[in-house]
C-alpha cells in the first residue's frame, strides 16, 4: 500500500484536534458517521466528549473489520493518530468487497480529553468486561499491594517509601508478580489503579451498542484495538485480543507468528480480566473473532506505572493547575505517548502492516 512519510501529521496534541482530524477525514471519505455523546462527564474545557463512528462499507458486508483509539483514554493519541492516518492514506478502499470497517473514536472520550487512562468513574474499560452479577475474579495481592499504590503522601519521600515496598515485593516475588498484582484488574478498591469496575461503565455500554449496530449479522470480525505503555520503545507487540482457543492459531497465521498471548507466557502483558474482547465474544462465537491489541512500547514498567500511580493520586488529592497535579499530568501523558516523530514513524510503519495483515487474513475465513 503505498503511504505517504508525513505521519505526524496524523497524531494530535489533544482531544478536541483528534477529533476534529478524524471527523475531517471521515466526511472526506463520505463514511457514515455516528455521535456517541458521553452524558456522564464534560472536557477540561467544559466541551463536550464524544465517541465517534465512521462506517466505510457496504451494509450487508459478512465480514467486518473494528479499529478502536483510546480504550485506555490518552492512549489515544497513539490510535487516533494511526486511525486518521488509514483514512488519510486512503487505506481503506485497499479492503475487499466483502468487508466494512469500524472506526470507534475514543471509547473513552474522558480519558483521552483529561489525559488519564481511565473513565469518568476510574475504571479500566478494559478490565471492566466482566459478569457484574457474578463474583468478582479476586486479586489477593492487590489489597496488600493498594496503600503502596496509592500512598497516603505523594511528595517529601511519601512516594519513594511506597516505592520502597512495591519493590521488595517485586524482589520476593518477581517482578511479574508485582506486574500482575498491580495490573491484572481489581475489583474490590474503587479509587485504585487498574480498578475493573462495580458496574459496566459508559464507554461499556457504548461499546457492546456499537457491536449491536455493526456485527450482529458478520460472519467474520476482525479487531485491531491501539495501545501504548508495554514493551520495548517504539515496538508494537500484537497481544491476543480474543479467545485463546478459537482464535490464537488463526491470528497467528495472518500476523506472521508475532502474535502473543499472556495465557501461554509470551507476551509482556500480565494475565488480565475483563478485556474489551468479551463484548463481541458475547455477541460472535470465538472462531468468528479474531482480534489483536498493538501495544506500542513508550518506557520501562515501572515509569509506566508510576505515572499511573501518579495521575491516580493527583486525581484524589489536588486541584487541577496546583504544580503538584501539572508534574503528575505530565508524567501520564509523556508515559503513554512519546511525541516525537521518531516514535510516530515507527508507529505508524508498523500500524500499516498490521493493516495489510488483517486484510489478508479476512481473505482467509
Ligand atoms: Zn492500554
Amino acid at each position: 500500500m503505498p503511504t505517504d512519510t508525513h505521519s505526524a501529521e496524523y497524531f494530535s496534541a489533544d482531544y478536541p484536534e483528534a477529533r476534529q482530524k478524524f471527523l475531517d477525514q471521515a466526511k472526506r471519505i463520505g463514511a457514515s458517521l455516528d455521535h456517541r455523546l458521553n452524558p456522564k462527564a464534560k472536557g477540561p474545557d467544559g466541551g463536550d466528549l464524544y465517541t465517534d463512528v465512521a462506517r466505510i462499507g457496504p451494509d450487508n458486508a459478512s465480514k467486518v473489520l473494528t479499529i478502536i483509539s483510546g480504550t485506555h483514554g490518552n492512549e489515544g493519541f497513539c490510535g487516533s493518530g494511526c486511525q486518521v492516518g488509514y483514512i488519510a492514506n486512503s487505506l481503506h478502499e485497499a479492503r475487499a468487497d466483502d468487508t466494512a470497517i469500524v472506526f470507534v473514536h475514543a471509547i473513552n472520550p474522558y480519558g483521552f480529553a483529561h489525559i488519564r487512562r481511565v473513565t469518568e468513574d476510574n475504571v479500566d474499560i478494559n478490565r471492566n468486561f466482566v459478569d457484574h452479577s457474578a463474583p468478582y475474579p479476586d486479586n489477593e495481592a492487590y489489597h496488600e499491594l493498594h496503600q503502596y499504590a496509592v500512598p497516603d503522601k505523594w511528595a517529601d519521600g511519601g512516594r519513594e517509601a511506597a516505592d520502597a515496598k512495591l519493590k521488595e515485593y517485586g524482589e520476593t516475588h518477581g517482578a511479574m508478580a508485582l506486574q500482575t498484582a498491580m495490573s491484572a484488574g481489581q475489583y474490590s478498591h474503587p479509587h485504585g489503579i487498574f480498578f475493573g469496575g462495580n458496574a459496566p461503565t459508559w464507554s461499556n455500554e457504548t461499546l457492546r451498542s456499537i457491536i449491536d449496530d455493526h456485527m450482529a449479522d458478520a460472519d467474520h470480525a476482525a479487531l485491531i484495538d491501539f495501545h501504548t505503555g508495554l514493551g520495548p520503545n517504539g515496538h508494537g507487540e500484537l497481544i491476543l485480543n480474543g479467545d485463546f482457543h478459537g482464535s490464537y492459531a488463526r491470528a497467528q497465521s495472518w500476523y506472521n507468528d508475532e502474535v502473543t498471548s499472556f495465557e501461554d507466557g509470551t507476551s509482556t502483558s500480565a494475565k488480565l480480566t475483563g478485556m474489551i474482547c468479551y463484548a463481541f465474544l458475547d455477541v460472535l462465537s470465538p472462531e468468528q473473532l479474531t482480534g489483536i491489541a498493538v501495544e506500542y512500547g513508550t518506557y520501562d514498567v515501572v515509569t509506566v506505572l508510576t505515572a499511573m500511580r501518579f495521575d491516580n493520586w493527583i486525581n484524589l488529592n489536588e486541584e487541577p493547575g496546583s504544580p503538584l497535579w501539572i508534574e503528575g499530568k505530565k508524567a501520564i501523558r509523556d508515559a503513554l505517548y512519546c511525541d516525537n516523530d521518531e516514535w510516530k514513524q515507527k508507529v505508524w510503519d508498523r500500524a500499516v502492516w498490521t493493516l495489510e495483515q488483517t486484510y489478508a487474513g479476512l481473505a482467509t475465513v
